[in-house]
C-alpha cells in the first residue's frame, strides 16, 4: 500500500509544585526530604482517620500555571478520590480532580521548524504524587517522602504531530515553570504520558491509541514516539498485529515500547468525591491577587532582559533557573545596573562557584549583600578587585559583606590619601625608572610596584594600589 501517515499525540503531563509543604499535610513539600521517609506524617503515611487540610499555595501556583497557559479558570473546583491498590499509594486511593478541574480549556503556542502551532490545553488538575518502591535484593522498600507532594496534571488535545512539538512543548512548559516559581522541573519533577495513534493522511478520524507511561527523559520521549509510530505504521501497513487501546511502557535499553498489564478503565477507579475536602471556591478577590501576583511571561522577561543589554547567552542562563533570576531582579530592585549585576552573578559568582566544583543553582548570597558589593565598587569606594574578593568571602564563607570590607581594609576612601601619597613620593624617588617606563620598558612599572609595596609596608589593598599606581605612571 505505502500510505502516508499523520502522527497524533496527545499528552499527560504531571508536575511536581515547588511547595513548601505537601498539598494535604504540613510535611515539607518536594526536594525536602533527603532520607528514605523523613518526610512523612500520619496524614500522609494513609494512617486511618487521618484528614486532609488543602495546602492554598496548590491552588495559587496551579491558578498561575492556568493563567500561563491561558486557560479558563474554574472558580469552582472540587477533589475525588481515585481508588486503586499499590504498595506506594498507603490509602488505596489518589485524590485527585476529575468532574471539577481547576483549569480548562487553554492555548499554548509553539515555533517549530515547521512554522508555528497551537497546542489546545484540555485542563490541569491538582493532585497528589505516589510514593517510591525502591527495589534492592530479594527485598522491596517503600518510601513515603513523596506521597501527597503536590502536582499539577496538563492534559493536551491530541494537537501534536511530531516528536518535535512535543519537545519543543514540553520545553517551552519547563521555561514558563521555572520563572514563574511554579516549579523547578528537575529530573523527575517533570513527567509525562505520551498518547500516540497514528491515521493516513487526510484522514479526520483518529486511529486506535496507546498509551506510554511515566517518561521523564525528553531524548527518551522522542525515541519512544519514533519507536511507537513506527509500530503503529507498521501495524496498519503489513496488519502484522491488531492495535489495541492499551498502556505501554519504554525501555530505554532496546528502544522498544511492551504491552503493560492493566487496562484500567475509568470505572476500575470507581472515582468519587472525597467527601472530606470542602469545594473551592475561588473569589474575585483572590483570582486578582494570583493574577497581581503572576511572574511575567517567559517571553516578556526575556525581552526585558535583552532591553536591559543582557546577552542572549546570559538571558538563556537566567530563565533557566528561577533562583538566580529572582537574585538578579532583586539586586536591580535593590538599585543596580541589571547587565553589570548579571555580570557579577553568572561570570564572578559562578566563577568562584566553579572553583569548589559547585554550580550557580548552588549560589548562596543574598541580594542584598550582592548589591552592597556592587555599591561599593560602582559609587568607587572601592575597585573591582576589591570586590570581587569581598564576594569570595561571602559566597564561600558567608562573612557579611561589610564588615569583612572594613576588616580588610578595603574602603578606599579610608586609606587612598595615603596611599596616593606614598606613590607620589616613590614615583619623585624614581625619576629613572619612570622614564624607562615611558620609554617602553614595561618591567621597570613592576620595579616601582616592588618599592611602592616596600614603602606600604602591608597596608592596602594590592588591587588597589596597582590601580592608582597605573594611573599615576600614565599621568606622568
Ligand atoms: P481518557 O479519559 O481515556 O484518559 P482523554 O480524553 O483524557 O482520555 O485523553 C487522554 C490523552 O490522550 C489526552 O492528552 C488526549 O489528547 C490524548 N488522546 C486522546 N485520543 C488520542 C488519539 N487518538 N491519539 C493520540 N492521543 C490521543
Ligand atoms: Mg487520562
Ligand atoms: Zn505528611
Amino acid at each position: 500500500m505505502n500510505m502516508k501517515y499523520e502522527i497524533v499525540i496527545g499528552l499527560e503531563t504531571h508536575v511536581e509544585l515547588s511547595t513548601e509543604s505537601k498539598i494535604f499535610c504540613s510535611c515539607g513539600g518536594h526536594s525536602a526530604s533527603n532520607e528514605p521517609n523523613d518526610c512523612v506524617c500520619p496524614a500522609c503515611s494513609g494512617m486511618p482517620g487521618m484528614l486532609p487540610v488543602m495546602n492554598k499555595r496548590v491552588v495559587e501556583l496551579a491558578v498561575t500555571a492556568g493563567l500561563m497557559l491561558n486557560c479558563n479558570i474554574n472558580r469552582y473546583t472540587t477533589f475525588d478520590k481515585k481508588n486503586y491498590y499499590y504498595p506506594d499509594l498507603p490509602c488505596a486511593y489518589q485524590i485527585t480532580q476529575l468532574n471539577h478541574p481547576i483549569c480548562t480549556d487553554g492555548l499554548v503556542s509553539l515555533k517549530t521548524s515547521q512554522g508555528a502551532r497551537d497546542i489546545r490545553i484540555k485542563q490541569i488538575h491538582m493532585e497528589e504524587d505516589a510514593g517510591k518502591l525502591v527495589h534492592g535484593g530479594n527485598y522491596s522498600y517503600v518510601d513515603f517522602n513523596r506521597t501527597s507532594v503536590p502536582l499539577i496534571e496538563i492534559v493536551t488535545q491530541p494537537d501534536f504531530r511530531s516528536a518535535e512539538e512535543v519537545v519543543t512543548y514540553l520545553n517551552k512548559l519547563k521555561a514558563m515553570f521555572r520563572s514563574g516559581g511554579i516549579s523547578e522541573c528537575e529530573e523527575g519533577a517533570m513527567r509525562c504520558d505520551v498518547n500516540i495513534s497514528v491515521r493516513p493522511e487526510g484522514s479526520t478520524e483518529f486511529g486506535v491509541r496507546t498509551e506510554i507511561k511515566n517518561m521523564s527523559s525528553f531524548d527518551a520521549i522522542e525515541k519512544a514516539i519514533q519507536y511507537e509510530s513506527q509500530r503503529h505504521i507498521d501495524a496498519l501497513e503489513y496488519e502484522l498485529e491488531e492495535l489495541v487501546q492499551e498502556t505501554r511502557r519504554f525501555d530505554d535499553a532496546s528502544g522498544k515500547t511492551f504491552a503493560m498489564r492493566n487496562k484500567e478503565t475509568e470505572a476500575d477507579y470507581r472515582y468519587f468525591p472525597d467527601a472530606n475536602l470542602m469545594p473551592i471556591v475561588i473569589s474575585d478577590e483572590w483570582l486578582e491577587q494570583i493574577k497581581a501576583n503572576k511572574p511575567e511571561e517567559v517571553d516578556e522577561k526575556a525581552r526585558l532582559y535583552r532591553e536591559a543589554g543582557i546577552s542572549d547567552k546570559e538571558i538563556d542562563m537566567l530563565i533557566g533557573n528561577n533562583k538566580i533570576s529572582k537574585l538578579l531582579d532583586d539586586v536591580v530592585d535593590a538599585g543596580c545596573n541589571a547587565k553589570d549585576a548579571a555580570a557579577w552573578i553568572l561570570t564572578d559568582c559562578a566563577g568562584i562557584l566553579r572553583k569548589d566544583g559547585k554550580s550557580l543553582a548552588e549560589l548562596e548570597i543574598t541580594a542584598e549583600q550582592l548589591s552592597y558589593v556592587i555599591k561599593m565598587v560602582d559609587a568607587g569606594n572601592i575597585n573591582r578587585g576589591a570586590g570581587k574578593k569581598i564576594l569570595i568571602a561571602v559566597v564561600e564563607q558567608g562573612v557579611d559583606p561589610e564588615a569583612y570590607c572594613k576588616e580588610q581594609g578595603f574602603d578606599a576612601k579610608v586609606d587612598t590619601a595615603m596611599i596616593e601619597s606614598v606613590i607620589d613620593k616613590v614615583l619623585d624617588q624614581s625619576a629613572q625608572a619612570v622614564e624607562d617606563f615611558k620609554n617602553g620598558k614595561t618591567k621597570a612599572a613592576q620595579a616601582i610596584f616592588g618599592a611602592c609595596m616596600r614603602e606600604l609596608k602591608g597596608a592596602g589593598d594590592v588591587a588597589i594600589i596597582k590601580e592608582i599606581l597605573d594611573k599615576k605612571l600614565n599621568e606622568r
